[in-house]
């Protein structure tokens, strides 16, 4: 690789790496064309994580971090003292060609800053994507950022040779961008996200149709919201990710824990730690958004916004709803069991169609291996109740305090 190539690749990938929006979930692009190489379905595009969860499966680099912008929690911002590099759409083509080739990675994750405009970013992010396909026949995983205010046209077109596309919103509110990225508007952001959403079923109706029709987007569209740069409390975040499941079919909400490396009165000190269990807890909120039927609004209260960083979202929820519990296993309805903290979606839908045969009893709940442990305090098997003195949020806090000491105590012996 030449020795420029390589240096543009350390400066872009190292500016990729706080884009955490990068999971390909569901693609099925299938590669029947002779000759061509890659593919995401036989090769199974695998996600690894490194130790800070970010995903490295991909070649994740941007196009460039040449900005425009001035957004002031990115390291990329046009006022910052950083190296700037540019790669050309060639470049990016033949770099992710020369590493799927020696098997260092199965697709790419192409985001970028906004260089010279909108439409000069997403054409050269069009370009690549249409080098990957055509020239280099290509067919392995590819995520591109959608940059807002691109011409919808050069956006449906990309639309037609990514798998995922993702437009990032950052900030959840109009005032937050307002303060820390003044030359983003929200509407602006929404804009690409509502036409990917109807585009997508423009392509379903056409693909009914015509068996042929090329897909469009078919990994479905994500988004990233920074947590901690802003005063933004969780419920604002989870009732945006809420409505951007709801309005726009967002496939995934990803959030990244802001890291202080910035100085500015409007951002966090830099001796700030990243809200990592915040994000994590966040993550927990938004699985129970997507699979277990909660919405936004029944994770907080008028006066708590925040997730309990002690007990996970499931649990707050329970201790909150308490006169709901105990729940009867063998008479619940599925909603009902969904709701019950250790049950999973599986061990819900395991009770439903074992107990068709025969009550269910306590000894084959441990048997279907159903996170006991928490469920105890909140079920009754055959009206029997196993969670020791009585459903008491108080109780049941500490005695899983006492728990979590003890299983930390029996760790220790071991080292
Ligand atoms: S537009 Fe993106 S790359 Fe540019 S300053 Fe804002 S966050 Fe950074």
């Amino acid at each position: 690789m030449d020795d420029n190539i390589f240096e543009k690749l350390k400066i872009l990938a190292d500016a990729a790496k706080y884009d955490v929006s990068c999971v390909s979930s569901g693609v099925d692009r299938k590669n029947n064309k002779v000759g061509s190489i890659g593919n995401a379905s036989a090769s199974g595009i695998c996600h690894t994580w490194s130790s800070d969860g970010r995903c490295i499966s991909l070649l994740k680099i941007l196009l460039t971090n040449d900005c425009i912008y001035d957004c002031m929690y990115c390291m990329n911002r046009a006022t910052n003292n950083v190296k700037r590099a540019t790669f050309t759409p060639e470049e990016v083509a033949e770099l992710t060609i020369e590493f799927y080739r020696r098997n260092y990675i199965e697709g790419l994750f192409l985001s970028s800053a906004v260089n010279i405009s909108p439409n000069h970013t997403m054409e050269n992010i069009y370009k690549t994507l249409l080098l990957l396909r055509t020239k280099y026949n290509f067919g392995g995983y590819v995520h591109v950022k959608v940059i807002p205010g691109a011409d919808p046209e050069i956006i449906r077109r990309a639309g037609f040779l990514a798998d995922r596309m993702s437009v990032n919103i950052e900030l959840p509110t109009r005032e937050s961008l307002h303060l820390l990225a003044p030359q983003k508007k929200a509407e602006r952001l929404l804009l690409p996200m509502n036409q990917i959403k109807s585009e997508t079923q423009i392509n379903q109706e056409e693909r009914k149709k015509y068996k042929n029709a090329k897909t469009f987007v078919p990994g479905g569209q994500s988004t990233q919201l920074i947590i901690g740069a802003t005063n933004d409390p969780d419920s604002t975040i989870l009732n945006l990710s809420q409505s951007l499941y709801d309005k726009v079919n967002m496939k995934r909400v990803f959030f990244s824990a802001y890291i202080p490396v910035i100085s500015s009165p409007n951002l966090p000190a830099l001796s700030t730690a990243p809200p990592l269990k915040r994000e994590h807890r966040l993550y927990q909120a938004d699985w129970l958004m997507r699979f277990y039927k909660f919405k936004s609004d029944e994770l907080f209260t008028e006066t708590e916004r925040n997730l309990d960083l002690e007990f996970d979202p499931k649990l707050t929820w329970a201790f909150r709803n308490i006169d709901r519990f105990p729940i009867e296993v063998n008479k619940a309805s599925y909603d009902d069991l969904l709701r019950i903290p250790g049950f999973g979606v599986l061990t819900a839908e395991r009770i439903v169609k074992e107990r068709k045969g025969a009550l269910l009893s306590y000894d084959s709940l441990k048997k279907m291996r159903t996170a006991l442990n928490r469920a105890k305090y909140f079920i009754t098997v055959n009206g029997k109740y196993y969670g020791g003195v009585g459903v008491d949020p108080e109780y049941i806090k500490s005695d899983i305090r006492q728990k979590e000491i003890q299983e930390q105590l029996n760790l220790f012996q071991l080292l």
